[in-house]
């Protein structure tokens, strides 16, 4: 088998996926051109695990992802749905649609939003205020909650990322198959940082990635929020990053 026709997570033959692969998803805003040639991973990798991974991402930005996104290349606005919320964004127009009801709520065809008591979503701690009996008031927070599909979804961007810089034939190697069994398989548990954002590229742009650091660690911007993600076999050398970055009055970051 040529090496363009092999996936690059389970090292099967991947000539019969025909579809580049994003290394953001496109629903939450991949640059242009930021992408992987076809081949690069094989349809079952991309039509199961991957794409349950861009689903846990998209989840866990939440609103961020209509809030930055108008819509993706069909026209289709950006969309959050979590428990007793949805948004979209409509050319530029966010519309949050709040189930502040004792009940379930159905606002569209397909779109049910649970009652304000079931409120157990990303969204939560919901302040309602009615000012004046016109206009309300309201006050929420988003949970950022990293669990294993995040972390594994955020090492896939990390993984494709030094694919896309450094060719197929590099990250081929053995060297990074605990990274792969991770992503794919979900084997063994990897730590991340995160943080407060911080300035990584020229551009300030939504998503803002730069070169490794020491070659294996990727520290790059998503929506605003920093991240430091390690493709070695283990990831106690993050510790060390982070104690450099406070040192050098760099970003607060959390290794989770
Ligand atoms: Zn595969």
């Amino acid at each position: 088998m040529k090496i363009h026709q092999i996936c690059i997570f389970c090292k099967n033959d991947s000539s019969e996926n025909t579809s580049i692969e994003h290394i953001i998803p496109e629903s939450m805003g991949c640059p242009d051109n930021f992408y992987l040639p076809r081949g690069s991973v094989c349809s079952k990798c991309n039509n199961e695990t991957l794409s349950q991974l861009d689903n846990a991402l998209k989840r866990f930005f939440g609103l961020l992802v209509p809030w930055y996104i108008l819509a993706n290349k069909k026209g289709n606005p950006a969309t959050f749905k979590s428990s007793n919320i949805f948004a979209e964004n409509k050319a530029g127009d966010l519309q949050i649609h709040l189930n502040i009801k004792g009940k379930p709520v159905q606002i569209k065809e397909g779109i049910r939003l649970k009652s304000l008591s079931q409120n157990q979503g990303v969204i939560n701690n919901i302040i309602w205020q009615d000012i004046d009996g016109i206009a309300a008031k309201i006050n929420f927070k988003q949970k950022f909650d990293m669990n294993k599909s995040v972390k594994r979804a955020l090492h896939k961007i990390a993984f494709e990322y030094l694919c896309f810089l450094k060719g197929k034939e590099y990250v081929m190697s053995c060297e990074f198959d605990c990274v792969r069994h991770f992503v794919i398989r979900n084997l063994s548990a990897r730590e991340i940082l995160m943080g407060e954002k911080y300035q990584v590229g020229d551009k300030d742009g939504l998503h803002q990635f730069k070169s490794f650091w020491g070659n294996l660690f990727l520290p790059f911007v998503l929506f605003n929020i920093s991240f430091v993600v390690s493709l070695k076999d283990s990831c106690s050398e993050l510790k060390i990053i982070n104690d450099k970055t406070k040192e050098l009055g760099g970003p607060i970051l959390n290794m989770i």
